[in-house]
């Protein structure tokens, strides 16, 4: 894309209704414009990157055999009449009448939608188990929407949901979708830590949020610091193995991690007084097994081995996809703006031309831009009649990872300059070894 035709309003002055840095950050460089009151319109910069998180977490998903599908917003209220919530949602539920008069709603989380899916095709256990889940709009009338995307009223979710004939097999899906985050998040450039969590008026003793650290979290958290050493990396886990995902389970979940909610200071006082951390956590996804509680209300029962009924049991597991672009910013930025981790930057690399006009840099340029291009890259070309100096605070704003900075005095001597937005650092070189770098570093992605 050349910036001379993208759509990429950044605003100069910063904006004051920003409290925290990825809502000032994603407004002045164009990634989002406020709509309402917690509600955005994703310009395409912020889109982008919206669309790079949601295809690793349907990557993830896929790997581990769970389905895509998708449900819609407005649903009736007669389900969540059968299943109590409609009036225990309180005013977090957008209500809203059809022309009919008909009792509707926007969805805040789509339990009941999908377990009537369920109950209308499944009768029987050898169906089971399925997992299925959707990447869907949500709306949350929230008392108090604020930090941009971080806690809008309408926001993108992942929400899954499994279907299992025992507990057995309900927690082998819990520890499936454990598993599944830890990778998501990891690739999305986050450590996200499953803390244990409350399961509030879903019931159930198994629900873990995973929280990634940060100044502007709106949770306090209470960890071993040796939690900070795991990662999950590249490990291949076969998904249909029970101690595998039960291994993982335990290697991520056996040390103090709790969130204010759940936070128990005798238990916390064990930790060795040196590994004690206390911290502010977003909340970037969370995962539960209730499970008979909505096969209960909405009768789900399929026929098991025996022939005799048996009473579904559930689990449901969310992603916070449009709060995950907040959350990445808080933890990757500088003072001159973002600073995109390889696997969810928006372009893969910026060229910067110095002196737009100059004959060498533009052919420079051209032939760089056409180079990413072949390699299957996507560059972002500052080719606009600007300063340099502007040029450099748009890009360190919008925070691509590498730029490959082209001026006539470099050219003379063969080289260009490629620099990492993270260190800052620089290294002069022919053009094509630039490219070959760049290449190789999101070869390995
Ligand atoms: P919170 O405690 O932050 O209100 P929640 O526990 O009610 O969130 P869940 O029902 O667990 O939210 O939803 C799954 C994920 O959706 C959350 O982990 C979070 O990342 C995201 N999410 C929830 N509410 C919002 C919101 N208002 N704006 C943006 N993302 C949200
Ligand atoms: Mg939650």
């Amino acid at each position: 894309m050349r910036l001379s035709r993208y759509f990429l309003p950044v605003l100069k002055e910063t904006p004051r209704e920003a409290q925290i840095v990825s809502h000032r950050y994603m407004l002045q460089a164009g990634m989002i414009k406020q709509a309402s009151a917690g509600i955005y319109s994703w310009l395409p910069l912020g889109f982008k990157v919206l669309k790079k998180i949601e295809n690793i977490v349907h990557e993830e998903q896929a790997r581990a055999g769970h389905m895509a599908m998708l449900m819609p917003t407005i649903q009736s209220a007669d389900l969540w009449r059968e299943s109590g919530r409609y009036d225990a949602y309180g005013d977090e539920m957008l209500r809203i009448k059809d022309r009919g008069g008909r009792d509707m709603l926007y969805t805040p989380t789509a339990e009941e939608l999908i377990t009537d899916v369920f109950r209308s095709h499944v009768t029987s256990y050898k169906d089971l188990p399925l997992t299925m889940y959707q990447i869907q709009w949500k709306f949350r009338d929230e008392v108090r929407p604020r930090f941009g995307v971080m806690r809008g009223r309408e926001f993108y979710m992942k929400d899954g949901y499994n279907f299992d004939l025992s507990k057995e097999d309900a927690l082998h899906a819990y520890n499936r979708h454990l598993v599944t985050y830890l990778r998501t998040f990891e690739r999305m450039g986050l450590q996200a830590i499953p803390m244990r969590a409350d399961s509030g008026p879903i019931g159930g003793d198994y629900t873990h949020e995973f929280l990634v650290l940060a100044d502007t979290g709106e949770s306090e958290v209470f960890y071993d610091s040796e939690i900070s050493d795991l990662t999950f990396g590249d490990r291949d886990i076969n998904f249909d193995d029970y101690a595998a995902c039960q291994a993982v389970l335990e290697e991520f979940t056996s040390r103090y991690a709790r969130t204010d909610e759940t936070h128990d200071e005798a238990a916390f006082a064990e930790v060795p007084e040196a590994r004690r951390r206390t911290a502010r956590g977003i909340e970037v996804g969370q995962i539960f097994y209730f499970g008979t509680t909505y096969s209960d209300k909405l009768d789900a029962t399929v026929q098991g081995p025996d022939g005799k009924p048996v009473k579904i049991h559930m689990g449901s597991h969310g992603i916070g996809v449009s709060r995950l672009l907040g959350a990445i910013i808080e933890a990757n930025h500088d003072d001159n703006g973002i600073i995109w981790p390889e696997g969810v930057t928006p372009f893969h690399v910026g060229i910067l031309n110095m002196r737009s006009g100059d004959a060498a840099a533009d052919a420079a340029c051209n032939d760089l831009y056409a180079k990413f291009k072949a390699l299957g890259l996507d560059p972002l070309y500052d080719d606009r009649d600007e300063r340099a100096g502007a040029k450099f605070g748009t890009m360190d704003m919008i925070g691509l990872p590498w730029r490959v900075t082209v001026g006539p005095r470099g050219l003379k001597n063969g080289v260009v300059e490629l620099t990492s937005r993270r260190t800052g650092e620089s290294e002069e070189l022919p053009p094509e070894e630039a490219v070959a770098r760049v290449a190789a570093i999101y070869a390995n992605l």
